[in-house]
């Protein structure tokens, strides 16, 4: 439990790197190895995705994984990014008063944890509330 949700700090992995389809576009994140819409036939590329989207869905966690407890309670939401796949991201920055469904995000890198007595630090990709201009 844990741990391979989240990255490690390597500077690479500070973006979205999906896949995309060569045959029928689709973007893929994460990145997997078949279409599931092509299968052998779509030859998958690496894909940079645009780290913005908008929530479809939110909940507010109260009990926390262990090693976790410090963050709760926390916004837990579904975007669905700007190139179409959905990923589930902590919601950050901001109060569960401030969140609506259709909200713009963007989606940032934050630590996530650190692990034992090496201290090994965990990031991952959380989503923050774009300010309505
Ligand atoms: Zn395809």
């Amino acid at each position: 439990m844990g741990v391979p949700r989240f990255w490690r700090e390597i500077p690479s992995r500070y973006n979205l790197i999906g896949v995309k389809c060569g045959n029928c576009n689709k973007i893929l994140f994460p990145p997997r190895f078949i279409c599931p819409h092509c299968r052998r036939t779509g030859k998958l590329e690496p894909y940079k995705l645009k780290p913005k989207g908008k929530v479809l869905s939110y909940t507010v966690i109260h009990v926390a994984a262990q090693g976790f407890e410090r963050m709760v309670p926390y916004i837990l939401g579904i975007i669905e990014l700007e190139d179409g796949p959905r990923i589930m991201a902590q919601i950050t920055d901001c109060d569960e008063k401030e969140i609506n469904i259709g909200d713009e995000v963007e989606i940032i890198f934050r630590k996530m944890g650190e692990e034992g007595k090496e201290g090994v630090i965990y990031y991952g990709f959380k989503a923050r509330k774009i300010p309505k201009s």
